[in-house]
């Protein structure tokens, strides 16, 4: 099982669950961030802390949500634009850094002209 970071965070991404995860497995894409689910250790501490409520644990996401669970897989699995390979397990956001591209889903989103911080 993994933890999700859902439709919410897309053009917000304040990266305040970044400095929870202990295993440092939420990644930046370019309009929002993803959860290695093959990284996750199931611990919540990113959920809590998220202040949109952007992230779920998988098994809570409503309907609305649940491409979200494939796709944050697919950030991963999938060979995204522009590289040649898929990011697979990284082991680490940090060493890794921003990788500056969304996948296909994510960049298709339409762009909310309201600013979502609370
Ligand atoms: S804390 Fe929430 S809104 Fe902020 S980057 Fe993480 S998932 Fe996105
Ligand atoms: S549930 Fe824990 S391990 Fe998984 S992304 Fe959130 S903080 Fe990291």
């Amino acid at each position: 099982m993994t933890y999700v970071i859902g439709a919410a965070c897309v053009d917000v991404k304040d990266k305040s669950c970044v400095q929870e995860c202990p295993v440092d497995c939420i990644y930046e894409g370019a309009r929002t961030m993803y959860i290695n689910p093959d990284e996750c250790v199931d611990c919540g501490a990113c959920m809590s802390i998220c202040r949109l409520d952007a992230i779920y644990w998988e098994g809570d996401l409503p309907d609305d949500e649940l491409q979200h669970l494939e796709d944050n897989a697919a950030f991963f699995s999938q060979v995204l634009p522009g590289r040649n390979c898929a990011l697979g397990s990284p082991g680490g956001a940090d060493n890794l850094g921003p990788v500056g591209v969304d996948t296909p889903f994510v960049a298709a989103l339409p762009h909310s002209t309201v600013r979502k911080h609370p």
